[in-house]
């Protein structure tokens, strides 16, 4: 399983002014780690994330996934790393409320020219990973919180990807569902999966091996740095 490598990574969001949302940040995420981007509000965490996870272009400085340099590559091949190596997990879930749960999950592989038969198959599957093989029928109005969140999980892992990339999995959860979600976070760690969350809870944080804090746009503190 494979990791994530940026490097005097330097992202400013144009406008009047400009944010420099993140300042020459270099950090790396092992194969296999399970890691936490903390900080407040407007530190840059999801900035972070995007740019890790190639939805966002850094202004300088260079990303790495799984081994990968994905500096000036055209966004044709940045969709294809994407959908080879990463999953990615939401706060808000962005699941189509007109699908059921095994239609939105099956719909991450829609474009991949993967035959209808091996989607079902595939979604099914996924399904079973996060416990929810018993809901797959359901359409998200008829599921609570936590099961949305699940189902947007699976939809991450349907091309079984590396890594995970979650930003703020659980901020829309009550805690002892957040904590199931986090959980499941975590087995899918032990099972191989490369995983970081963003989040600005303290609790969610604590029960992740790896914290890495921003503050205002800079690693301020990195628990794995002696
Ligand atoms: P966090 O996730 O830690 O709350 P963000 O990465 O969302 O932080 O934002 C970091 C900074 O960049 C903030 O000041 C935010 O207002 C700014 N920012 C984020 N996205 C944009 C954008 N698309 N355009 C302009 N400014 C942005
Ligand atoms: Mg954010």
């Amino acid at each position: 399983m494979t990791g994530l490598l940026l490097q005097n990574v330097t992202k400013v969001h144009q406008g009047s002014p400009p944010v420099a949302a993140l300042q020459s940040v270099t950090v790396g995420i092992g194969p296999g780690e399970f890691a936490a981007i903390v900080g407040p509000s407007g530190s840059g965490k999801s900035t972070l994330l995007a740019v890790a996870g190639t939805l966002e272009r850094p202004t300088s400085g260079t990303v790495q996934v799984a081994g990968i340099a994905v500096d000036g590559l055209p966004d044709r091949d940045l969709s294809g790393i994407r959908a080879a190596h990463l999953g990615f997990v939401f706060q808000q879930f962005h699941l189509l409320a007109g699908l059921s749960a095994a239609d939105n999950v099956a719909s991450g592989l829609l474009y991949r020219g993967v035959p209808a038969a091996r989607r079902r198959r595939a979604a099914a599957a996924a399904l079973e990973q996060v416990g929810l093989a018993h809901r797959a029928r359901h359409r998200p109005g008829e599921l609570s919180g936590g099961e949305c969140q699940r189902v947007a999980i699976a939809r991450a892992l349907i091309g079984s990807p590396a890594i995970i990339l979650a930003d703020e999995p659980t901020g829309s959860l009550d805690t002892v569902t957040g904590a199931g979600i986090l959980a499941l976070l975590g087995e899918l760690n032990a099972r191989g999966h490369t995983i970081v969350v963003v989040t600005h809870s303290r609790e969610v944080a604590a029960a992740i091996p790896r914290r890495i804090q921003l503050r205002d746009g800079r690693v301020e503190h990195d628990s794995q740095t002696p």
